[in-house]
């Protein structure tokens, strides 16, 4: 038996060790903490929808209709009137045949993941996807095949040498930790010449980009092929909580017979899948919170720039400050948090070995000297911290 206490106090020493906080009152751009209010720029509520007075109003409203909790899986009892109205709705805004809603964005990966690919197939996978692709990989079996981040000529070398078995490429469509984009129509272009299935995992780019806030791969690949799945959150932009995955008729109705963590779990709550229908009306009708996103990316990159601080190449509301030392990150993270400011230190395994970053992510919700404060606050740690080190 390994000593547990001995491996926990090893993280800490190496300052990967984490910790939950406790937050008194809802998300926002100012959060309660221990009785004392910060200003936050670690949420992916990008929309400031979260707390929208609109969607609590709508999530009374579904409970009152459908009660608290499903009380069975959706292929028992649990598929009430809210997921099914929300599954068209989401079917509708995507334009795709069909959805299927899943309780999480993880379980969502795993569940097509493994619902398409055997231990004969294999997974192939950019170095920085999310944990939960990964994680997809190794519950189907599959032999997953790894490329360099977006580096769409190492990813035609490796598909051209496999022609047996089933095939799946995957990718983030906004990548989680670093901002930037996968090049979706190339991807979509390489899988369906090698005779693979595409998932694109669009949680951050739902709600916050492309036309209506429908996000990054149907903004790159408005005319959908029936290879590539879209896979979206519901927890980040549009401010609720599930995932869905949007695919041919064919597809979704494999994954209803296939899909293990569609089939063996409790159904989410109806009340949520009810206010998930008023966040997508929101986000459709948000251009001009998608608009005033753009100004303040904009405006904290322009600071950001003007301050010298290690910006990393993204367009989008997360716009990481590039730390390197796991102990450095942790640090100017709690530089931050002494004078009221809330942003998390990112480091391995999340991310590479050296590359431990501050992410920061930006909300609609966030005020321009919100963000003053902001990259004035972590322009003098910085410089306190390098004196420091002198
Ligand atoms: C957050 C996230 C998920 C997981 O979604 P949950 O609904 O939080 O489980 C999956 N993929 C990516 C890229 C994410 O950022």
């Amino acid at each position: 038996m390994q000593n547990l206490t001995a491996a926990l106090a090893a993280r800490k020493q190496q300052q990967l060790y984490r910790v939950r906080q406790t937050l008194q009152g809802a998300q926002g751009t100012q959060v309660r903490i221990d009785g004392r209010v910060y200003l936050s720029f670690c949420s992916n509520d990008y929309l400031g929808l979260a707390s929208d007075p609109r969607l609590v109003e709508a999530l009374k409203e579904g409970a009152d209709r459908f009660g608290v909790g499903s009380g069975a899986a959706h292929l028992v009892s649990g598929h009430s009137y809210a997921h099914q109205a929300l599954e068209d709705d989401l079917a509708a805004f995507t334009g795709r045949p069909r959805v299927l809603l899943f309780s999480t964005g993880y379980m969502a990966n795993l569940g097509v993941i493994s619902a398409l690919v055997d231990r004969h197939g294999r997974v192939f996978e950019d170095r920085l996807n999310h944990a939960s692709l990964v994680d997809a990989a190794a519950l189907s079996r599959a032999r997953l095949v790894r490329y360099p981040h977006n580096d769409m000529d190492r990813l035609r070398e490796k598909l051209s040498r496999v022609s047996k078995g089933m095939r799946l490429v995957a990718s983030d469509g906004i990548f989680s930790m670093d901002g930037d984009c996968a090049p979706v129509a190339e991807l979509a272009r390489l899988a369906t010449g090698h005779g693979a299935w595409l998932l694109v995992d669009d949680a951050h780019g739902l709600g916050v980009l492309g036309e209506q806030g429908r996000g990054w791969f149907l903004d790159q690949l408005p005319a959908v092929p029936d290879n590539a799945l879209l896979m979206a959150t519901l927890g980040k932009g549009l401010g609720t909580f599930g995932a869905f995955v949007a695919g041919s008729e064919a597809l979704i109705e494999t994954l209803i017979q296939q899909a293990r963590t569609f089939i063996y779990t409790t159904a989410p709550p109806p009340a949520i899948a009810w206010a998930s229908r008023t966040a997508l009306r929101l986000v459709r009708e948000g251009d001009h919170l998608r608009a005033r996103l753009r100004e303040r990316v904009q405006y904290f990159r322009d600071g950001a720039r003007e301050l010298d601080l290690p910006l990393m190449a993204s367009g989008t509301p997360i716009q990481p400050l590039l730390v390197g030392d796991a102990g450095a990150a942790l640090r100017l993270s709690e530089c931050l948090r002494a004078q009221g400011l809330l942003v998390t230190a990112i480091r391995p395994p999340t991310v590479p070995e050296g590359t431990a970053r501050l992410r920061i992510t930006l909300s609609a919700a966030h005020e321009a000297v919100q963000i003053d404060r902001l990259l004035e606050t972590v322009a003098a740690c910085l410089e306190g911290d390098s004196l420091a080190a002198r």
